[in-house]
C-alpha cells in the first residue's frame, strides 16, 4: 500500500510521493504531509552496520513508497558519491562533550547539499513515473546560498535545466563567484539589476505566466521549483538523524534506546522538522531544541504560542537563518491541529493578512518536546572563540547559534542527555565572521588570506569548493533588468 501525501490546507485528493515531489506545492497553496510517519523496519543493530547510502535507502523507501528499489537506489548512489569529500557523508565530531553532526561535506559546503544533491534525481524519476515527457526547467531566485547548492545539484543532470536569478549587487563576492563559475551545459546564472525581492517577484510572475507555460509545453519544457518545502528535500534530511544515532550506538557512545537531544540552527524549520520525523520513526530523541539568531520569531512562538512576523528584520552573521516566515512550520501546525486542514488554513490566512496567529493550548501541549531559544550576535561570536580556545575545533556562525542555545538549555534545565548538534555550514563558508570572532586582528586580511589562515588555525584542509573558485573561470556574465527576465529565459531555452 502506498503512503499518500495530503495538503495542509484542504481536503483535496491525496497524492503519491512522486506526484508530491513533481508538484512541490499543492494547488491550494498547502504543503504535502505524509498521512502517517512510518516506523523504522530495521533494528538499531542492523542500522548501525549500514553505510550512509544504505541508511538513506532504509529511511527513504518508507516515505517514497511508489519508487521501486532500483529507482531509489539509483537516485541515492548518484547523489551521495564523491561530490562529498568524505565517505561517511555526514561525520560526527565530538568537541567539548557535544556531537557535531557535520552536514557540510557536499559540493557547496553547507547542509542544503544533503537534500539538493538528491532532489534532481528524485525529480526526474518522478517525471518518468508520471509520464511527464517535458524537460524540467528549475527556476530559482536566490539571495546566495540556495542558488549555488541548486546549481551544483542540477548541473549536468539529464532531462533538467536550471536558471538562477540573483541580485547583481546583493550577494557577497564569494557567493557571486561561486555561482558565475558554475559548470554544466544545462546551467544558466543571471544577475538582476535590482534586489532579491525583484528577483523573487520576477520568478513568481514567470511561474504564473500561462502564455509562457503553453509556449514552453509546445517546445517540450515545463517549470518546476527546488524550494525547501518540497518533500523531496524534507525526506532526505530525515536520513542523517537516523544515521547519527546508529553511529553513536555503534561506537558505544549511547546505550541501546538511550535518549538523546538534538539541537538545530533553524530558519525555514525544514531541518528540525526532519529530526521530528526521525523521532516519530522511532529514533530515541527526547528534546528537539530549536535555535534562532536575533530573528527570534520561533523562540517567541515556542514561549507564547503566538507566531508574529510583525517585527524588524535583523541582518546577522548567520544569514541563512535570517527569516521571519518559517515555511516548514506549517507542517507542524497542521499535524498538531489534528491533521485538520481547515484549522491550519485559517492560521496561514491570518499569517498572510495580519502577520500573526495564536495556536491553542492543546496544540502547544503537543509541542512539548520542542524547546526554543536564541543567540545574540555577541553570544554567537563568543561561542566560536570559546570552543576554539578550549578544543581547537572551529565552527561556523550558524552552528555557533545552536551551540549557544544548547548551553542555555542545559543551564536552564540541568538536562545532561547526550546532544547531537546539526552543524550546517563549514567555517570556510563564513570565514570573515568566524575569524573575527576568534580575533579582531584578522579583519584587515582579504577573503582568501583569511581562508588560508583559517586552514592553518583549524588544521583543516581548504575545502575543494573554496579552492575551485580561486581559479575557476567566469562562465556566466548575463545581467538584465527585471522586465527582461522572461526574454532571457526564452532565449536560454531557444524558444
Ligand atoms: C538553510 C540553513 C539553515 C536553516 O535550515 P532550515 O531547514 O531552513 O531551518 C541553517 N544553517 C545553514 C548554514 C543553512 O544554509
Amino acid at each position: 500500500m502506498d503512503l499518500l501525501y495530503r495538503s495542509t490546507r484542504s481536503k483535496s485528493e491525496p497524492v503519491r510521493a512522486s506526484q508530491a515531489i513533481l508538484k512541490g506545492l499543492a494547488d491550494d497553496g498547502g504543503l504535502y504531509v505524509p498521512e502517517l510517519v512510518p516506523g523504522l523496519e530495521k533494528s538499531l543493530e542492523e542500522l548501525s552496520q549500514m553505510t550512509y547510502q544504505e541508511t538513506a535507502y532504509e529511511v527513504m523507501k518508507l516515505f517514497l513508497t511508489d519508487f521501486t528499489e532500483a529507482e531509489l537506489k539509483d537516485c541515492i548512489s548518484k547523489a551521495y558519491d564523491d561530490k562529498f569529500d568524505t565517505e561517511v557523508i555526514a561525520p560526527l565530531v565530538e568537541a567539548d562533550g557535544t556531537y557535531y553532526l557535520e552536514l557540510f561535506h557536499g559540493a557547496t559546503i553547507a547542509f542544503k547539499d544533503m537534500a539538493l544533491s538528491i532532489l534532481p534525481h528524485l525529480l526526474i524519476t518522478s517525471a518518468k513515473k508520471n509520464n511527464v515527457k517535458n524537460e524540467i526547467v528549475i527556476l530559482t531566485a536566490t539571495s546566495g546560498d540556495t542558488g549555488k547548492a541548486a546549481l551544483a545539484g542540477f548541473a549536468d543532470v539529464e532531462g533538467t535545466r536550471i536558471i538562477v536569478f540573483y541580485p547583481k549587487n546583493g550577494v557577497s563576492p564569494i557567493q557571486e563567484k561561486q555561482m558565475v563559475t558554475q559548470r554544466g551545459k544545462n546551467t544558466f546564472v543571471v544577475g538582476i539589476t535590482g534586489n532579491f525581492d525583484d528577483a523573487q517577484t520576477g520568478v513568481k510572475q514567470l511561474f504564473g505566466d500561462k502564455e509562457l507555460a503553453d509556449v514552453m509545453d509546445g517546445a517540450g519544457f515545463q517549470f518546476s521549483s527546488a524550494n525547501s518545502i518540497n518533500i523531496g528535500r524534507l525526506v532526505p534530511q530525515v536520513v542523517y538523524y537516523v544515521y547519527a544515532y546508529a553511529r553513536l550506538f555503534k561506537e558505544g557512545k549511547v546505550e541501546k534506546d538511550e535518549k538523546i537531544n538534538v539541537v538545530v540552527p533553524t530558519g525555514n524549520f525544514g531541518n528540525i522538522l526532519a529530526a521530528y520525523f526521525a523521532k516519530n520513526m522511532g529514533i530515541p530523541i527526547a528534546k528537539l531544541i530549536c535555535a534562532s539568531n536575533e530573528n527570534k520569531v520561533l523562540y517567541d512562538f515556542f514561549e507564547t504560542g503566538v507566531y508574529d512576523r510583525n517585527r524588524e528584520f535583523v541582518l546577522t552573521s548567520s544569514p541563512s537563518m535570517d527569516i521571519l516566515i518559517s515555511s516548514n512550520l506549517e507542517r507542524l501546525i497542521y499535524l498538531t491541529a489534528g491533521a485538520d486542514a481547515d484549522k491550519n488554513a485559517a492560521f496561514m490566512s491570518a499569517l498572510s493578512t495580519v502577520g500573526r496567529y495564536e495556536i491553542t493550548a492543546d496544540m502547544r501541549a503537543q509541542m512539548e518536546d520542542f524547546y526554543g531559544n536564541y543567540a545574540s550576535e555577541q553570544e554567537t561570536a563568543a561561542a566560536i572563540r570559546a570552543l576554539y580556545e578550549k578544543t581547537g575545533y572551529v565552527i561556523d556562525t550558524h552552528t555557533a547559534v545552536a551551540a549557544v542555545v544548547c548551553g542555555k538549555y542545559k543551564k536552564e534545565t540541568g538536562d545532561n542527555a547526550k546532544v547531537v548538534l546539526a552543524s550546517t555550514a563549514s567555517p570556510f563558508k563564513f570565514t570573515r565572521s568566524v575569524m573575527n570572532a576568534i580575533d579582531k586582528k584578522y579583519d584587515a586580511m582579504s577573503d582568501f588570506e583569511l581562508v588560508d589562515e583559517l586552514s592553518k588555525l583549524a588544521n583543516v584542509k581548504v575545502p575543494r569548493a573554496i579552492e575551485e573558485i580561486r581559479t575557476a573561470p567566469v562562465l556566466h556574465d548575463t545581467v538584465c533588468d527585471k522586465e527582461e527576465m522572461k526574454a532571457v529565459v526564452m532565449k536560454f531555452l531557444g524558444i
